[in-house]
């Protein structure tokens, strides 16, 4: 079957799977602060629901699935889901992004469904700048998930820390130290207009460049290394020392639009061709037109005409700070990061 190319002529390899929009966290640059309405179970997709997509998607070239949400640890027996489409032919890797909270419980399970990487949030290492980043008291738990997953077994595990001006810079550090100090791979993120209060603004992103100074003139020099994934959003930095790596994902300041080759499917079953996507692909309607109707199945037919059609509408590229930029009517955690 035909590849998912776009009119731009990127290949979709990645797909990003939210499994829920609801969170143990409240982080203020993804949730709102107050009461949130969370997606009725019913809407959401099943496990069996979710392999049927991605087994599609793996037929057309999509080759590793990161599983997301909302936190995908509160998702009940999550490690099943891992342990199923590690077994989807074609997908050569499955990994995740946490916030950590339960990952020392389910560390254990994860590794031995076959995850292969680990991704952990964690923006502060400071107990009351993590909490009021977090709107949670969780930082001890979330270091002991880290500490538990590496005993466990990960080789890779990696810390995503949010850049936010006048907010993060001290984290920035100290971060790095931790990360150095305990073999973590460190990757920071620019803030993204993907906040649900709808606070951002272009000068609330603490830049890459803005970081990376900071680290020169307290850690130490940084070496650029050469890009072995040209889909991977980072641009990874070696220290000097040979210490550690550190990553950035300069979404904002440097967008890495013209190599993405990643599509989403929301826990409700939409189909998006970027974060900033103002459409949605239907994909749960085709699957449950499907079991409900039990009609003969050409359903995988339908499901890869309806990426195809994802991926063929795919714009440029975001546009954020262009006069044409249009903020998603959903923020992250109802995305999936
Ligand atoms: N709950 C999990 C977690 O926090 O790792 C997974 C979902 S979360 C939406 C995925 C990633 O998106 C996290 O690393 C988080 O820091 C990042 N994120 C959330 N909102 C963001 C924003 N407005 N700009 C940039 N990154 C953001
Ligand atoms: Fe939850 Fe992750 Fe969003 Fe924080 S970034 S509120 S942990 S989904």
């Amino acid at each position: 079957m035909n590849h998912l190319v776009d009119s731009f002529g990127r290949v979709h390899t990645d797909l990003r799977v939210s499994v829920t929009d609801r969170c143990n966290f409240r982080c203020t640059y993804c949730m709102p602060a107050g009461v949130v309405t969370f997606k009725p179970r019913e809407e959401l997709l099943s496990f069996e629901e979710i392999v049927g997509i991605v087994s599609v998607a793996a037929s057309l070239g999509v080759r590793t699935v990161r599983l997301t949400g909302g936190e995908p640890l509160v998702r009940k027996e999550i490690h099943r889901l891992v342990g199923m489409l590690v077994n989807v032919e074609g997908i050569d890797e499955v990994t995740l992004t946490t916030n950590g909270l339960l990952l020392e419980e389910q560390a254990s399970d994860l590794f031995h469904a076959g995850l292969s990487r680990l991704n952990v949030s964690l923006d502060s290492l400071d107990e009351k700048t993590f909490e009021s980043l977090a709107r949670f008291n969780g930082l001890q738990k979330v270091l002991r998930g880290i500490a538990t997953a590496q005993k466990i077994g990960f080789q890779t595990i990696r810390i995503n820390a949010v850049s936010i001006a006048n907010l993060t810079e001290r984290e920035v550090v100290p971060l790095a130290r931790f990360a150095r100090q305990q073999g973590l791979t460190l990757r920071f993120i620019e803030f993204m207009p993907l906040d649900a209060s709808e606070e951002w603004t272009a000068d609330s992103v603490l830049t890459g460049e803005q970081v990376r100074k900071i680290l020169v003139d307290s850690v130490g020099p940084l070496v650029q290394q050469k890009q072995i994934d040209p889909g991977q959003p980072a641009i990874d930095y070696r220290w000097a020392d040979g210490i550690g790596v550190v990553g950035f994902v300069d979404s904002v300041s440097n967008a890495f639009c013209d190599r993405c080759d990643r599509l989403r499917l929301t826990a409700d079953g939409q189909l998006r061709n970027c974060l900033f996507s103002t459409v949605e692909w239907d994909a749960r309607q085709i699957l449950r037109k499907t079991f409900d109707e039990r009609e003969p199945s050409d359903w995988k037919k339908e499901m890869a005409l309806l990426l195809h059609d994802c991926v063929t509408a795919k714009a440029r590229a975001h546009g954020i700070g262009t006069e044409e930029f249009e903020r998603p009517e959903r923020a992250m955690y109802q995305i999936g990061g």
